[in-house]
């Protein structure tokens, strides 16, 4: 299966940023949808149940944030800036099938909103104004960093391997709100003895990674709102199993590919309260 970069020095080179908060995350649904579509050719290709011909990638150097003429400086326009996790298996332009110049990126283990990550935020939106319409809060399923909080939950002894760690401390406190919030809500839905369930560290796991990403857009909203900066902040999850981004969990493919792909932050405690039985419902 050949994938091809194509560039063509004769097409248009004009790119049109959306209009608006929908546009934008139809762009990025539709961007991902892309991705998840190659994975299933890759996947179907490796075990020899079809072949698919070439794929045809065309390259518009004004998106990637390069210069059409050797000197120029291009202009810097992304139209979502997206917070998610330093993880190596969620490259951010990859899975939303995006160009450099299309996302402003902020990468953190765990996709929490700490001081700088809030500054570089608050600079996207104070200074590319012109360009961004959306604020995305990208989870991810299989999160070291909300593991290790949802085990140190579980396991406070735990907490002894990385007290000696600030920065590290300091990831997992903020994920903690997320995993008790997690906890709290399988009890609501399922009663106490949720905790004996044989799945109930897994789906301690998937709660708190959805309400983590929500946590952190509604943070992320509210930072902005107090600023002022008129920009809609959503949250999403990818699910590495399908390769797609969801707002509420996914147990198969076709669930991946039809469920809500992005949401807006939750406003106060009771959207959060029917988000995390949502969540639930679906585990
Ligand atoms: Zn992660």
């Amino acid at each position: 299966m050949d994938i091809i970069y194509r560039f063509d020095p004769f097409a248009k080179m004009e790119w049109k940023n959306p209009k608006n908060n929908k546009e934008a995350l139809q762009l990025l649904t539709t961007g991902n949808d892309r991705f998840a579509t190659v994975v299933a050719q890759m996947q179907s290709a490796a075990t020899g149940e079809k072949q698919h011909p070439p794929m045809i990638v065309p390259i518009n150097p004004v998106k990637l944030g390069v210069p059409l003429v050797s000197g120029l400086e291009p202009a810097h326009s992304p139209f979502a800036m997206v917070l998610g996790c330093a993880d190596a298996r969620v490259p951010v332009e990859h899975i939303l099938d995006c160009s450099a110049n299309d996302l402003f990126v902020v990468r953190v283990a765990g996709n929490v909103l700490g001081t700088e990550c809030l500054g570089s935020v608050d600079y996207a939106a104070t200074h590319l104004k012109s360009s961004i319409r959306s604020g995305i809060v990208l989870g991810h399923t299989q999160c070291g960093a909300v593991t290790a909080a949802v085990d140190i939950y579980l396991a406070p002894a735990g907490f002894t391997e990385i007290a000696s760690s600030h920065a590290v401390r300091s990831l997992v406190d903020r994920i903690m709100l997320s995993v008790r919030g997690a906890e709290r809500a399988l009890e609501r839905v399922h009663g106490a003895k949720v905790q004996k369930h044989k799945r109930y560290r897994e789906m301690l796991i998937t709660t708190a990674t959805y309400l983590n990403a929500a946590v952190t857009a509604f943070d992320v909203q509210r930072e902005l709102n107090a600023i002022g900066k008129g920009i809609t902040v959503s949250y999403t999850v990818y699910e590495m199993a399908w390769s797609r981004v969801c707002a509420l969990p996914a147990r198969t493919a076709e669930d991946a590919a039809s469920v809500q792909r992005f949401a807006p932050a939750p406003k106060d405690t009771d959207e959060f309260v029917t988000l995390s039985e949502k969540i639930i419902e679906r585990l």
